[in-house]
Formats: C-alpha cells, structure tokens, sequence
C-alpha cells in the first residue's frame, strides 16, 4: 500500500517485547523498564494476525526486534509462524547476540534468514560499560554462532558515539576483511535524553569515511550508503539518520510490543491493536499508513525526538 505522498511501505519492524537483558547506556535506563503486565502484551496469535494483516497490504519484509527478542520464551514458534505466512519473503532479526550461541541454528530452522547483531566495541571493558553487563564474550561467540548457522546474511550493527567508540572504526571495518559479516555503521538517535550521553557523542556519519579513506563506495538499493575495501568478505554499510534522513523514500511501518502501530519512528502518533480482531488490525494500519508523517521533524541533542518512548520500547 502506497502512502499519502506515494510511499511504497513493505516493511514490518515488530518488536515483540520490552524487556533486555542487556541495559545499553543510550538506549534505556539502568532500572529498566516498568515491566508491562501479560495482558498489555500483544499475544503470539495477535502478532502472527497483526504481520498476516500487514502483508495482506503490501508488506513483504518483517524484521523480529525488541527490547531483546531472544529473551521472549516463544520467539522460536513466533518466527516459524510468521516465516510460514505466504507473502513474507524475507523475515530478519536484530539481537544484541547474546544468546545466540545456543539460538542459532534454532532460529535459522524457524525461517529467520538473516540476523543484524549490535556490538557497539570490541573491547570487554568498554563493553561493559556500554551495556551495564558483562556478556562480551557471550556477543562475540553469538557472531561466531550465527556464521556457523549459515544465515543468508550477518550482519553487526554499531551505533557511532563519540568519545566512545570512534577510535574503534578501523578495527570494527578490519571485521569484514576476514570473514563475510557486513558492517553497518548507524548514526546516533536523540532518542532517550540518557545523562550519560552528552552533545560530543552525536558524531556524523562522514567521520566514518575520514576514518577509512581506501574505501570504495558501492550501489545501494536501501538507507545504507555502501561501501568495501578491495579484497573483502563483507560491505560497509553507513546509515545516518541525522545528517541524511531518508524520510522521501521510508517504506517501513512499527509495531510495538503492547500493540502500537507507529507509522514513524521519531512522531508520537500511534495506532493501537491490542485486542482487534484481524480486520479490525487491518484497517487501523490503513489508518497509520494513510496519516504517516512526511517527514521528521529538526533532530539533534537539543531537539530529541518526539517518540514517547525508550528505544527499547521501539525497536530501533
Ligand atoms: N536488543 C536488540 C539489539 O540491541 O540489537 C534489538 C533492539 S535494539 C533497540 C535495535 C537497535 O537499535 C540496536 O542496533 C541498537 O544499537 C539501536 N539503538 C538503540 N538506541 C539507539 C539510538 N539512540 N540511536 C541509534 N540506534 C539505537
Ligand atoms: Fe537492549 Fe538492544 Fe537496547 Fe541494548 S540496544 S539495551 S541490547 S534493546
């Protein structure tokens, strides 16, 4: 279904729950998240309804996020359901990768094809300080399990903060020389005012190709401007929704884990589903599709986004 300006939407980011069991510094705060009660969650029958409604409109790429997805006890049967939906022709998953180590290759049976999985540094200490938990190496074996699994793609995600992980880019871009994981650098989001997070951590996205100066820039169909070095196993990918937001040409719709549709990830505006029957779903992301925003609006440290909610409440 095309929007308002003529949007093609086809794509489904559905986070299927709040909860973490990492505390990243720039995503949520260091209690958590008031645990929303069973009967605020959308059920799995509502999120396997809710995607079969969204691909009844178009829809034909689902992303599973969260809060952590791994974490939710019925994530395997979940992800077969939703793999199993005619029309969906890629379903991917973004984790934080801990516990992929014993997901893995589960996953892949359920019909995950591709995992995105954030790791913000390589180092254990700055790990642990970035996440308030200890699970480094708990990550790093979960991108070694999931090459293992044989996914279509693996992919790491590592949002660039200033002061903190920038003095990492040519380590994090020497990952893609050695094995086939592509890279995707994402500008960071004003998204939760975290007091550990100041004005010098919002870095554009052009520090990254100061940083890699031999890399070649390659097409790309999707947010990602693309990049490689000569002989590598995997892509750069750069994403900057700061500097260059691709609001023209978004094609994706939210949905939240208590059954929110957000239509953009930076407006308050949300449309809910808890509780409707599938037409009834159907019509309300008509509705969201109908009235999603143009455009973003000014964003940056001292105008943070208007979401309402943690990112973990989002999905990313
Ligand atoms: N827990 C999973 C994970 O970390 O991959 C999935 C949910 S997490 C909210 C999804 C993505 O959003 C992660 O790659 C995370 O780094 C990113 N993210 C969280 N807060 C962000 C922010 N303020 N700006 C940019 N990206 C952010
Ligand atoms: Fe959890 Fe992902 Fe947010 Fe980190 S970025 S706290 S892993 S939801």
């Amino acid at each position: 279904m095309n929007d308002s300006i003529g949007r093609k939407i086809t794509y489904l980011r559905l986070s299927v729950t709040d909860l973490c069991n990492l505390r990243c510094r720039y995503c949520m705060p260091e209690k958590g998240v008031c645990p929303k009660s069973h009967d605020e969650i959308l059920t799995e029958e509502e999120m396997v309804s809710a995607v079969r409604a969204a691909v009844g409109l178009g829809v034909t790429k689902v992303r599973i996020t969260g809060g952590e997805p791994l974490v939710k006890k019925n994530i395997l049967s979940l992800c077969e359901r939703i793999a199993s939906i005619d029309g969906v022709s890629d379903l991917a998953l973004t984790t934080n990768g801990t516990l992929l180590p014993k997901m893995a290759e589960d996953l892949k049976s359920a019909g995950v094809n591709r995992v995105n999985i954030s790791l913000d540094t390589l180092k254990p200490q700055k790990y642990t300080y970035i996440t308030r938990r200890s699970s480094f190496e708990e990550a790093i074996d979960g991108i070694t399990a999931a090459l293992n699994a044989g996914f279509k793609k693996v992919k790491i995600n590592t949002v660039l903060i200033g002061g903190f992980n920038d003095d990492e880019i040519p380590d994090f871009a020497k990952l893609t020389m050695a094995s086939p994981i592509d890279l995707r650098f994402i500008e960071l989001m004003p998204v939760y005012q975290s007091p550990d997070i100041g004005p010098e951590a919002y870095l554009p996205a052009s520090k990254i190709l100061e940083a890699l100066p031999d890399l070649k820039e390659e097409p790309s169909d999707g947010v990602a401007r693309l990049f490689s070095f000569e002989g590598a196993q995997g892509k750069i990918g750069i994403i900057s929704p700061m500097t260059n937001d691709f609001c023209a040409s978004c094609n994706r719709i939210r949905i939240t884990a208590d059954g929110k549709i957000k239509p953009c990830l930076h407006s308050p505006a949300e449309y809910s589903i808890k509780g409707l029957s599938e037409a009834e779903m159907k019509a309300q992301i008509i509705k969201a599709i109908n009235e999603k925003p143009d455009r973003r609006g000014e964003l940056n440290c001292l105008n943070p986004s208007n979401s309402g909610r943690y990112m973990n409440q989002i999905g990313g």
